[in-house]
């Protein structure tokens, strides 16, 4: 490493820092320096008060933080900023991962020059081209994003405890310390173990390939395969099958007629099988020289004897083999495999094809479905029944794939084999067999290969190596499985889809090989020639966040600690006396430790993206309940969508990347957190529009600009709609705390915005413009309610508004109506529908209105509403006829009219109340002077002469029939035009 690396590498650790983002908003930058002095954000344990525990999982640091974590992370941010406000001590930690391949990979497609890789860190990451020297070293990329993403962390307001930072791998005082500790336990509960184990492997790395180390081919693991032998003139033909047991109905063997074979020694056996084949599996087979080769063509025609029947059978040609895939040779059983019976079916439609390549059409003629295996519901030749009633004509058909794998599923779940030897075996059971036998008369063995291409992070292709000395953690221990189970059916999930999802992936987890050979990490303590993996080292750390406040204060003495601190620490063993002595730490601050740990665990809720559920989050609740007492689990996990720009998904190929940076420098924090939340919640994947990024910063402008009118011209005067400004204050309040607390943050954060900026259009308008006594407190409370979504908007608002101290610290707003707030809102939506009745009448009459008349509906119909909200019954029109039945003489078609509307509106009130009819009668009693409140509205909102008057008040018949159709709270409308 150069000096020039090192003292780089010196500033990337450094722990706290500068914010020097570019943002297009002053206040902001302003905000976060006030922050950061004032250690706003940073938690102390307080037994007097409840402790929220909130974190996100700790990013990898190969790149710039984009948009997809901006989602994630921000929903965190919400959560534990309304947390605060709502009087919890919160502790919001962060720290960035080091650790694995990745890094290297691309330090090392950097040293070879690789141009896509340098053209990436230029033009998507915007790394500086001074700096792109120092790239070559995995510890430099790490230590350079850390430093950038740190200032993007400020610059997005996520309100970060950023005392107890930290990063992974040894390059860090005492992370190291901690993660061999957690190895150490977890080896000491029996949770770890070594052995032989197939696991995809990179020949470049020299080591397994995670799912996070791939380019390509996410999700894919090693199969076993059986290998059978057809003998053909003293060489095996080695035919590649996950069905052994459907040896029995073998009609011919498949190769593909371009490919290239090769004749292979292994233990003294000659076998037979693609060059791709013996390339990939040489080292796993135990492969020996290779002595022959040959094209497939050479083959076709010829016959090989069959393992258990003896049977010979032809070689034919098929395309749908892949060469690369098994050994490139595989067995034809078309009464159960559907690209088998197709293949036979093309071939016997196609006789010219087959002379060509010089073979003889009766070769397939005489091939018959063998059956195997009886299965209900499927019938005699399963695959023959299934392609025909698809219409499928091909082998290259891609619904032959789903075919397969359902034939597949049924035969091997419910079907019994019907050949002699195994009658009535099931297919699990006959597939051992099966195996056993061929290994034992040499006709067959066992391998291991994946299912598709898997790419290393270094650019190279894997394959399957069978590894000894592995360490594996024992995630398919059934009593460890149980424990994780109990653990996810009683912690809080959101959305609540996801906990089935959870528990289905515990169900089908495998051991987990955990140790590496190349890469960034932590090196397995008890042997250093293995390093802990990306996955396998981020699962705890949490732990370490109620701790590393204090470790940093001496990290020298931290870098030295030994497993009997954590101990202490985290199981409560051991004498702090005696460690504080041997490690030379003050007894305090051991101690310390161990109340800050008592305090904090569990996490209360970890938020993080479902691309994580199969795969990290799992293995965070494993690790859980595999090493901390049952008090000390996570209690909440929080799983939401992956993001897409402008509707595609994101990606440096498509070259879609939006790094948090760029969006910051484009739109501010504010409306980047807006636009983020407003998109999507649950497990719907956020779309991320620039157009929506806009409208989002223009309400933040319009929002500063309304609070600084409210500031400056709020009188101490009341207005006709402070009553109602309050009371839907109130209500929005109500709505944004409901949905937070069920992590709902885009139904929360619409409330905030839009929700009250439509109270705050409708008051105004009502209030005709004046600013009154209410608009004071709703701008206290809107403040308040936005700042978990756009906190640097409601501390500058804060500020404006002349309030003391930090926005982001003040107490949820409390309700300040009462009872009366339902009757309030209801009379106002009323009113609101009723204006826009009016508008449409208008909208509809010929020549100039010079005046609106609004009639009153008459007393008998009143009577009748009555009746109706009195009722129990649902039905309006039979409460009438039972109760009232002399009404009905008056027109029962209004009757049913007055029910229609009054069926209307208690469905309007029931969002507002529990006894909606009460509010309806309620607002039924006090109609006049809602109609006079309407008229004066009217006459002033649409500058218009309204009046009001009694239907019986009609005169001339074109009024007297408009006034006829009043109804209660709904009065006939009659304008008088010229
Ligand atoms: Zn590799």
């Amino acid at each position: 490493m150069t000096d020039q690396v090192r003292q780089l590498l010196e500033q990337g650790f450094r722990l706290g820092g500068e914010t020097t983002i570019s943002s297009p908003k002053p206040y902001e930058a302003k905000w976060i320096s006030r922050w950061r002095v004032d250690r706003v954000f940073e938690a102390h344990p307080d037994p007097g008060r409840r402790k929220f525990f909130i974190c996100v999982p700790y990013s990898y640091q190969n790149g710039p933080l984009h948009l997809g974590h901006g989602f994630t992370f921000t929903r965190g941010d919400a959560v534990a900023r309304y947390m605060r406000m709502r009087g919890y001590n919160v502790l919001f930690p962060w720290a960035w991962h080091w650790t694995g391949e990745a890094v290297a990979g691309t330090s090392e497609r950097l040293k070879k020059g690789d141009e896509s890789v340098k053209r990436m860190l230029l033009e998507i990451d915007g790394v500086p081209e001074s700096l792109l020297n120092n790239f070559t070293h995995p510890e430099f990329i790490c230590a350079y994003y850390t430093a950038e993403n740190r200032k993007v962390v400020d610059a997005m307001g996520w309100s970060v405890d950023w005392s107890r930072e930290f990063h992974t791998t040894d390059l860090h005082p005492y992370y190291s310390r901690f993660i061999e500790w957690q190895y150490h336990v977890l080896r000491r509960n029996g949770l770890l173990v070594q052995g032989r184990h197939p696991v995809v492997w990179c020949p470049k790395c020299q080591s397994a390939t995670g799912d996070h180390d791939r380019l390509r081919g996410e999700g894919i693991y090693p199969e076993e395969y059986t290998m059978v032998f057809f003998e053909l003139d003293g060489v095996k033909l080695a035919a590649a099958t996950l069905r052994p047991e459907t040896i029995f109905g073998v009609t011919n063997v498949w190769i593909h007629p371009d490919g290239v074979y090769q004749v292979v020694e292994r233990n003294g056996v000659k076998l037979l099988m693609s060059r791709e084949a013996v390339a990939k599996l040489g080292e796993q087979l135990g492969l020996g020289k290779v002595v022959k080769e040959m094209n497939g063509h050479e083959l076709l025609g010829k016959y090989v004897r069959s393992p258990f029947t003896g049977r010979a059978v032809p070689i034919l040609p098929a395309k749908f083999v892949d060469v690369s895939l098994g050994t490139g040779v595989v067995y034809s059983v078309p009464a159960h495999a559907p690209y088998d019976y197709i293949a036979v079916k093309e071939l016997r439609n196609n006789p010219g094809h087959l002379r060509e390549k010089g073979l003889d059409p009766k070769l397939v003629e005489v091939i018959q479905p063998i059956k195997v295996i009886e299965t209900p519901g499927l019938g005699e030749h399963p695959a023959v029944d299934a392609v025909e009633k698809a219409g499928i004509t091909s082998q290259l058909d891609e619904r032959l794939e789903e075919l397969t794998r359902e034939i597949y599923s049924k035969e091997f779940y419910s079907g019994k084999m019907v050949v002699e030897e195994f009658r009535d075996v099931s297919v699990s059971v006959a597939r051992e067999k099966v195996i056993e036998r061929l290994k034992q008369n040499g006709d067959g063995d066992v391998f291991y290969d994946l299912s598709g291409k898997v790419i290393c992070r270094s650019g190279d292709e894997c394959i399957v190596k069978i590894v000894d000395d592995q360490w594996f953690l024992n995630f398919s221990n059934t009593e460890w499985k149980a424990r994780v189970k109990r653990l996810i059916s009683s912690m809080n999930v959101y959305p609540e889809a996801a906990r089935t999802w959870l528990l289905n992936v515990v169900d089908w987890l495998h051991d987990w090989a955990c140790t590496r050979k190349t890469g960034l990490g932590t090196r397995l303590p008890w042997d250093p020639s293995w390093i802990i993996e990306t996955l396998s080292d981020s699962t705890i750390y949490p732990a370490l966040y109620t701790i590393s406040k204090i470790l940093n204060k001496f990290p020298e003495k931290a870098a030295k600690l030994g497993v009997e601190v954590f101990d202490y620490v985290f199981l409560g063993l051991g004498d702090p006396r005696k460690l504080a002595e041997k490690y030379g730490l003050e007894q305090e601050h051991l101690e310390s430790m161990r109340r800050e740990f008592l305090y904090w665990y569990g996490v209360d809720l970890r938020v993080s993206g479902k691309d994580l559920v199969a795969n990290h989050l799992t293995f965070y609740l494993f690790h859980h309940t595999g090493i901390f007492e049952e008090r000390h689990w996570p209690r909440g996990v929080a799983v939401n969508g992956m993001i897409t720009i402008e509707g595609n998904k994101m990606s440096k190929s498509r070259g879609n990347f939006v790094t948090l940076k760029q969006a910051l420098a484009r739109h501010g924090s504010d409306a980047t957190r807006l636009a983020l939340l407003l998109s999507a919640e649950d497990l719907d994947d956020p779309d991320w529009r620039e157009k929506a990024a806009e409208e989002a910063g223009a309400f933040v402008k319009n929002f500063l600009t309304i609070i600084e009118k409210i500031a400056n011209e709020a009188s101490d005067d009341e207005g006709p709609c402070d009553e109602w400004l309050l009371a839907a204050t109130d209500r929005s309040c109500e709505i944004v705390s409901e949905n937070l607390e069920k992590l709902k943050t885009r139904s929360a954060c619409s409330e905030a915005v839009y929700g009250m900026l439509n109270n705050w259009r409708w008051y105004t308008r009502r209030n005709r413009d004046r600013i009154t006594r209410a608009a004071k407190v709703f701008a206290e409370k809107w403040i308040l309610i936005l700042s978990p979504f756009a906190p640097f908007a409601a501390e500058e608002a804060w500020e404006k508004l002349g309030k003391k101290g930090y926005a982001s610290l003040q107490e949820w707003p409390k309700p300040s109506t009462g009872s009366e707030r339902g009757r309030v809102i209801f009379s106002e939506m009323v009113l609101e529908s009723l204006l826009s009745d009016v508008r449409e009448v208008l909208g509809l009459v010929k020549g100039k209105p010079v005046e609106v008349k609004l009639y009153r509906a008459a007393g008998w119909k009143h009577e009748a509403a009555k009746v109706m909200l009195s009722s129990q019954e649902s039905n309006g029109f039979e409460a009438v006829k039972r109760n009232r039945p002399e009404l009905l003489r008056q027109d029962p078609s209004t009757i049913r009219k007055i029910a229609d509307n009054i069926r209307d509106l208690t469905q309007k009130a029931s969002s507002l109340t529990e006894q909606p009819a009460a509010l309806v009668a309620q607002l039924l009693e006090k109609e006049t002077n809602l109609l006079k409140e309407l008229a004066d509205f009217v006459k002033h909102e649409l500058n218009i002469e309204t009046t009001l008057h009694g239907e019986e008040d009609a005169t001339g018949d074109r009024e007297k029939t408009k006034a006829k159709q009043a109804l209660p709270l709904k009065p006939a409308i009659y304008v008088v035009a010229k």
